[in-house]
């Protein structure tokens, strides 16, 4: 899974589990999230939208979901997302991991713009959400920059050479986040300028990995994660 915002470093501000609210403690089944520097929720798999809708009826607890989407995701697990301001897929579309799902909102029984987030297995009842995208399940904020370069660097056998050179780039964040996205899209083993296509980059970009000691090691090792 890769984070359910389209850019920047995600906060977590209420975890998984028991918790105490408004003087009542009880059950949290999903991690609230908020995004840093966008309100744009992505879908963290592929999958099919099973549900986009928003339940006003208060005798069915749903209406606490506010507006929400679930993807029935190919690895097996239905993911909510809730609260949203606006949905954006309708119910039987095809999403793939990355695709804008909604937006960050406050609808139902929310205190405060957030992503209720939400892992069930099977459908069945709610996991540890936070497990599942490999965050702690702690208040805390996590950057996006590190999160997706631990993800490439894992996949792609990089050293800690090859991350301290691509941080120092001002684009490491975006550049790190291409990356991990298309390696998750897996479309076959690409050249270089396979690679390039793929992730988007700009010539820039491109000029700044050229002129990296090892380029021609690094976009081998990428183009064989695609
Ligand atoms: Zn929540």
């Amino acid at each position: 899974m890769i984070l359910p915002f389209s850019k920047g470093d995600v906060k977590i501000t209420s975890k998984y589990g028991y918790r105490t609210l408004k003087g009542v403690t009880g059950f949290h089944g999903g991690l609230d999230l908020v995004g840093s520097k966008t309100d744009e929720v992505v879908s963290v798999t592929n999958g099919v939208v099973l549900w986009s809708q928003i339940v006003t009826d208060k005798n069915n607890p749903t209406w606490q979901w506010g507006n929400y989407v679930a993807v029935s995701g190919d690895d097996g697990n239905t993911v909510y997302y809730c609260h949203l301001s606006e949905r954006k897929v309708k119910a039987g579309q095809r999403v793939t991991a990355g695709d804008v799902i909604g937006i960050m909102g406050n609808t139902g029984y929310s205190f405060g713009k957030h992503l209720h987030f939400e892992v069930r297995p099977g459908n069945g009842s709610a996991a540890d959400a936070a497990a599942y995208l490999h965050l702690p399940n702690a208040v805390c904020e996590i950057s996006e920059r590190e999160y997706y370069a631990d993800e490439v660097i894992k996949a792609c056998g990089f050293t800690e050479g090859t991350r301290a050179y691509i941080n120092a780039y001002a684009w490491a964040s975006d550049l790190w986040r291409k990356l991990a996205f298309a390696i998750r899209a897996r479309k076959g083993k690409a050249d270089r300028d396979g690679v390039i296509a793929r992730c988007g980059f700009l010539p820039h970009t491109v000029k700044y990995l050229d002129a990296y000691a090892w380029a021609s090691d690094l976009w081998r090792k990428l183009g064989e994660r695609m």
